[in-house]
């Protein structure tokens, strides 16, 4: 009799927004191609579509969450500190109904770090589960650090330019001010959020999106002090590349990049949520218009406030872009990364285009906005030394000399021999026998293969 292979069960709850939603679905690739089968749960506030890339996948929606209006007047941490409180219950009813229908089969809920709600029906069903760390270890060991400062006396010594300057105790090279404190919120409720997050309840593991050749100590860190195991398996977009754009890419810029000489285009992206002002946006335009490069910039339409798109900018940005610049709403980044025409990455510093840039060998100008942008920047420059970080006010003299320095000067050429360097690590990483692939991914494997073992 043939024998039936039945695939186990793995839910995976990710928090709507582009960052969080990439490496979760390629966490889901990875883990489809090993026998699983894969169930994501979204709450209302849905921006995950269950596109021809997903379509083994199984979609649930819970209800009860908030909407795009909510998201802008709570800002990302109340939002989801209220997306918490409310699908708590709504989760748990939809885990009970899941456990129904498929006999009582879930080998296990791998949540987003952000959706610890999870927690109460992992509890409540004793099931195993998994928290899944999007940011970098660095950025957990910086969150597990700050959840127990006292906010006050930690705000006093950010505001004293002394200080904020000096190396954090314990997490060398990293300053105080590089820290991943947030202008999405205040401190203390970003603090709160941040408790929450590295509080891993009765998590079984933590998966982090990273690797050891970039990460080691952080991560041996993180294995101490979590006493549960830590399975660093990224970048997860080498691993399982699983394309979940939450925009529509415009392809245009492929054409107008096969036009352009060799290594000679800076690719400016600042992610899925930074806001640019638009004084900045002026002095960057001067300043790469300067450079005498060629360069292609996404603005994210409402990136600008108080702007649809470009439209109110003043007439000079179109003159100073028209020559040399190309502008799209939003790119196929990984595609550019990849284009021989590309010679640097002006970037937000956000973890996937960190990992993606690193994984294309491309160098990069780090303008980080917010939270664990910083501490990336801080560790591209100083421990990576592949970036050019950018501090303090944009002026155009400043953007000039970055991108000069990256695309044309002696000192870019040897930051993109080490970025390539890194690259190869990573691939080796990923490669079977690598670190994120035989101890890591198999392992985590392994361990849910085994029923009732985690
Ligand atoms: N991205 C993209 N096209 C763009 C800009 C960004 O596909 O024009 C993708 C990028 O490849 C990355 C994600 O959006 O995977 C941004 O995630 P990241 O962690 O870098 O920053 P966040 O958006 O979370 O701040």
């Amino acid at each position: 009799m043939e024998e039936v292979r039945v695939r186990r069960r793995i839910v995976l709850v990710p928090v709507p927004a582009q960052g969080h939603v990439t490496p979760i679905m390629q966490l889901g690739k990875a883990l489809y191609s090993k026998g699983f089968s894969i169930t994501v749960v979204l709450t209302q506030f849905n921006r995950v579509s269950s596109s021809k890339y997903f379509s083994d996948f199984h979609f649930l929606t819970i209800p009860g969450s908030l909407t795009e209006s909510d998201l802008k007047n709570l800002g990302p941490y109340m939002f989801l500190v209220k997306l918490n409180q409310i699908c708590e219950g709504s989760f748990k009813q939809c885990i009970g109904q899941l456990l129904d229908e498929q006999g009582n089969d879930i080998a296990c809920v791998v949540y987003d770090e952000y959706m610890y709600f999870s927690q109460a029906a992992v509890k409540e069903f004793q099931l195993p589960s998994v928290l899944f760390s999007t940011t970098s270890a660095t950025a957990f060991v910086c969150r597990s650090v700050l959840a127990s400062v006292n906010a006050e006396s930690f705000l006093i010594d950010m505001e004293d330019p002394e200080v904020s300057d000096k190396v954090f105790p314990g997490l060398y090279p990293l300053r105080y001010k590089d820290l991943p404190t947030s202008a999405f919120g205040p401190l203390e409720s970003v603090l709160k959020v941040y408790s929450e997050t590295v509080n891993i309840r009765t998590a079984s593991a933590v998966i982090i999106n990273s690797t050891s050749c970039l990460e080691s100590s952080s991560l041996k860190w993180l294995q101490r002090e979590l006493q549960v195991p830590v399975y660093p398996i990224g970048p997860l977009h080498i691993a399982a590349s699983a394309p979940s754009s939450l925009l529509e890419e415009d392809r245009s810029c492929i054409e107008w990049l096969n036009k352009q000489k060799l290594g000679s285009v800076i690719y400016i992206s600042l992610g899925s949520l930074a806001l640019m002002e638009t004084k900045d946006v002026l002095e960057m335009a001067w300043g790469l218009s300067n450079s005498n490069q060629p360069f292609l910039w996404v603005i994210r339409p409402g990136s600008i406030p108080a702007s649809e798109w470009i439209e109110s900018l003043p007439e000079e940005f179109s003159r100073l872009v028209s020559e040399r610049g190309y502008i799209v709403k939003w790119a196929p980044q990984m595609e550019v990364l990849r284009h021989p025409a590309v010679g640097g990455f002006w970037s937000h510093c956000g973890w996937n285009s960190t990992l993606e840039s690193i994984g294309e060998g491309v160098p990069m100008i780090c303008r980080p906005y917010t939270g664990d942008q910083k501490v990336n920047a801080r560790y591209l420059e100083r421990v990576w030394r592949i970036g050019v970080q950018l501090e303090g006010e944009l002026d155009k003299g400043t953007v000039e000399r970055a991108v000069v320095r990256l695309i044309v000067d002696e000192e870019g050429a040897e930051m993109r021999k080490r970025a390539i360097d890194l690259k190869e690590k990573l691939e080796a990483s990923v490669r079977n026998g690598g670190s994120s692939c035989s101890s890591s991914l198999e392992d985590f494997v392994n361990s849910l293969k085994m029923k009732n073992s985690m």
